[in-house]
């Protein structure tokens, strides 16, 4: 077993077994802490990673949304979960050729991404945590592919009511099992009455980060675009997954050594913004939102521009847009909040 695998089971060996959420917390921190996990060598690919046209659309959103607003003197531009530093690359240098210069902070706690960062963005400020980003300028906030990895809790109906749902040892290896405290209160009123097993999901959080990106943004206004794959609407059942070597892997085998993730919850999402005192924009198929962004003009240039690279540029539009590519279960969530406009690519809802 791997150092972190050890610790997870010499943990449950003395104190029992530990909550789902703790489990993936400790994993994933020490999987991106102890390594840069992005690209063909690594274990999964990002948008922002398989064409420089996703950041663009992004840049350009921003610029726009900043053009909307009045060009403000002073903008953060804060991404949490940068990864590689690619997204804000490409979407900082579309955002300078409108004008557009925002400070940079980025939230990351791995300090091997973080030294990538620093080599695609340079002059960025990092954090912790949202905390300690300034809280006296407009925000517009990117976070791609950065929900899925925070820790989901879940319950499991075992016998006549729910359980936290936690990682034991079963004969020296991870498996969840049913814990000792009731949890019927956590059962939402429509699920209450699952079958035997079943289990809910939810991302608590993801929605303490999301109520804070809405109280910022009410307070400070801008707007804040989040994208990751996931479902509109709640759905019973547990989603998490490990993602090792670009496949899908039991997220029990090798803690620390695979990506988890869950999908996450987009509904849940918007309502913590929502409450925090953010304006929902909307929320997007990929594909619909990076072709209201004009995507497909951007291909048609860079098409133009190096024959030689067309086919390239043909595939990345692809599998960026297309429904059974990214292009549905990848959804864009659209946020604004102060006295900041609505943003192109989401008819804002009511
Ligand atoms: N947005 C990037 C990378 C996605 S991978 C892209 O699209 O390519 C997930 C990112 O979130 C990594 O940068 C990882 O280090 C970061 N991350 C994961 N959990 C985190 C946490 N709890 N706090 C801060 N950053 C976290």
């Amino acid at each position: 077993m791997s150092g972190i695998a050890d610790r997870l089971a010499r943990g449950i060996a003395h104190g029992g077994p530990i909550p789902v959420a703790q489990y993936m917390a400790e994993a994933n921190a020490h999987y991106y802490a102890t390594r840069d996990p992005l690209g063909a060598a690594g274990d999964f690919t990002t948008a922002p990673e398989i064409h420089q046209m996703f950041g663009e659309m992004i840049g350009i959103w921003c610029a726009d949304l900043w053009q909307r607003a009045g060009r403000p003197a002073r903008v953060l531009y804060v991404e949490p979960g940068p990864g590689r530093g690619t997204l804000a690359r490409d979407a900082l240098r579309v955002m300078a050729r409108f004008g557009f210069a925002p400070e940079v902070h980025l939230i990351e706690t791995s300090p091997t991404l973080r030294a990538r960062q620093a080599e695609l963005v340079p002059g960025a400020v990092w954090h912790d945590g949202i905390e300690t980003v300034p809280e006296d300028a407009p925000l517009l906030l990117v976070a791609n592919e950065f929900l899925d990895a925070l820790p989901v809790r879940q319950i499991v109906r075992a016998g006549a009511g729910w359980r936290e749902r936690m990682v034991g040892m079963i004969d020296g290896a991870f498996a969840p099992i049913a814990g000792d405290r009731p949890m019927d209160a956590a059962a939402p009123p429509a699920w209450r009455d699952a079958a035997e097993g079943a289990v809910i999901e939810t991302s608590p959080a993801g929605a303490a980060f999301m109520g804070e990106i809405g109280r910022r943004l009410a307070a400070q206004g801008g707007g804040a675009l989040v994208i990751d794959y996931g479902h509109a609407a709640p759905v019973l059942g547990s989603t998490l997954q490990a993602v090792r070597d670009h496949a899908r892997a039991d997220p029990f085998a090798a803690p620390g050594e695979a990506d988890l993730t869950a999908l996450v919850d987009f509904a849940a999402m918007r309502d913590a913004a929502v409450a925090g005192g953010a304006r929902a924009l909307g929320v997007a198929g990929q594909g619909a939102w990076l072709g209201a962004m004009g995507i497909a003009a951007r291909a048609q240039t860079l098409m133009q521009a190096g024959p030689e690279r067309a086919r390239d540029v043909a595939v990345a539009l692809h599998r960026l847009t297309a429904a059974e590519a990214m292009g549905e279960l990848f959804k864009v969530l659209g946020l604004a909040g102060g006295e900041w406009p609505a943003g192109a690519g989401f008819p804002e809802e009511k």
